[in-house]
């Protein structure tokens, strides 16, 4: 990543011994660039423990060539699999969601949290409250209880290192500077697939269209985040709790090249922007690596070759989860939650072709609402309490999706 604007990081630190790390979704889009940047850095990493949901497969393969301690599938199921591709390695196999929660536990010099969803919470949050120093992929953790996690961390001493691009270019422009000193943040989106198609168009739109992202390889739940528009509301939310933003501090934009990641404007007009290819390895090997500037290898960003930059705002009647997401954030935490959930229900929907790609929003909305009009629920002040209030906006999200197919 090409950074404009110094980070106050400190100095390197003397030779060590290989960081030990865990990684929470290791079969994933995430978890398999971090094993790709951790083999390029032979030598300075050691994998501890990787997890993954029902992938015994992919799972064991990444745990062999990474020479990991314990391999663990969330899914009971998938043990006897597990085993079996385990077996003569000396590799540990484990399984269940607790076993999961103890990978996480374990001593590490660095946890990375890319799992995909609500999933991440516990495990991630037990890895915090164990003291280990940790890399956040996973938005949904800080959008259904980022202040939860922002506590912990604080009482823990841990340092969470942003590993969403957009936020590791932030925190990379910050540079350790006060909010105070900062008059916005701005996150970009690369617009997704539906940034030229027409509201008509949009509505016809199925899982196959959603799912082209036209720069970016990724899981297929923050695929068709991005192309909503709702992960870039999600990214609004984390970057509130990351950075202690305020609403009002916070924009996007809309800058179909995915070059300036995301940018600071400080209090006297100077303006500080992160910048690189669209290659998710940058940050995650940032988040490695930091405090230190690891080589890695890889085509560099080339402004002459690329000739210009184009910025536009977010048009905000075709994707109104921006603006639903911004509403969340000022209403309170039960908000955010409860528009995470759904969001995850409404994906899910749409991609077994249960409901139309305008209606993940409408969903979205509509759960909301309905929470409210029950009873404004109570802040959550656990992680347990945030799982529970997941849980109520997913079955309202459900009961609203089967609603919605026997009309
Ligand atoms: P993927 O869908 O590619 O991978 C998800 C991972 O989570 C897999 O290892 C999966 O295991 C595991 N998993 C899924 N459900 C559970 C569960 N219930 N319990 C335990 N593990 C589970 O997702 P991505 O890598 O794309 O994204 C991961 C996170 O990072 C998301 O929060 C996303 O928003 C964020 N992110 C992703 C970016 C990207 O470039 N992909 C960029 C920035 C942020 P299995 O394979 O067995 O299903």
């Amino acid at each position: 990543m090409v950074t404009v604007g110094a980070a106050a990081f400190p100095a390197a630190r003397p030779e060590a011994a290989p960081r030990r790390v865990t990684i929470l979704g290791a079969t994933g889009s995430i978890g398999t660039n971090t094993l790709s940047v951790i083999a390029e850095r032979a030598g300075s990493f050691a994998v501890e423990a990787v997890t993954a949901n029902t992938n015994a497969e992919r799972l064991a393969r990444a745990a062999r060539t990474a020479g990991a301690r314990l391999a663990v599938v969330a899914d009971p199921a998938a043990y006897g699999d597990l085993k079996a591709a385990l077996a003569g390695t000396g590799i540990a196999a484990a399984a269940g969601d607790d076993a999961v929660r103890e990978a996480a536990e374990r001593p590490a010099d660095l946890v990375v949290g890319a799992i995909v969803g609500a999933a991440g919470l516990l495990p991630t949050y037990a890895a915090i409250r164990a003291g280990r120093q940790v890399a956040i992929a996973n938005k949904e953790c800080l959008v259904s209880a980022g202040r939860i996690f922002m506590r912990a961390a604080a009482e823990r001493g841990v340092t969470i290192r942003p590993m969403d691009s957009e936020h590791n270019a932030i925190y990379q422009a910050l540079g350790g500077r006060p909010i105070d000193e900062v008059e916005q943040i701005i996150i970009t989106a690369s617009g997704g697939p539906f940034r030229t198609w027409s509201r008509e168009r949009m509505a016809a739109a199925t899982p196959a269209d959603a799912l082209k992202h036209p720069n970016w390889s990724m899981g297929r739940k923050i695929t068709i985040d991005s192309a909503t528009l709702m992960n870039k509301g999600l990214e609004v939310i984390e970057a509130h709790h990351l950075f202690g933003a305020p609403t009002e501090k916070l924009d996007a934009l809309v800058h179909p090249q995915s070059v300036v990641h995301g940018m600071v404007v400080f209090n006297d007009g100077a303006v500080m922007a992160g910048m690189g290819l669209p290659d998710m390895r940058v940050p995650i090997a940032h988040c490695l690596c930091w405090p230190e500037t690891g080589p890695l290898a890889g085509r560099r960003l080339d402004l002459a070759e690329l000739g210009s930059l184009t910025f536009e705002r977010p048009d905000r009647a075709r994707f109104p989860a921006l603006n639903l997401a911004r509403q969340a954030l000022d209403t309170g935490d039960w908000a955010t939650n409860i528009l995470n959930a759904a969001n995850e229900v409404a994906v899910a929907a749409f991609l077994g072709g249960r409901i139309g790609f305008l209606e993940i929003a409408g969903l979205v909305e509509q759960t909301i609402d309905r929470v409210s009009a029950q009873s404004v629920p109570a802040v959550p002040d656990s992680v347990e309490a945030a799982i529970a209030l997941d849980r109520e906006g997913r079955e309202i999200a459900s009961e609203l999706v089967r609603m919605h197919r026997t009309r």
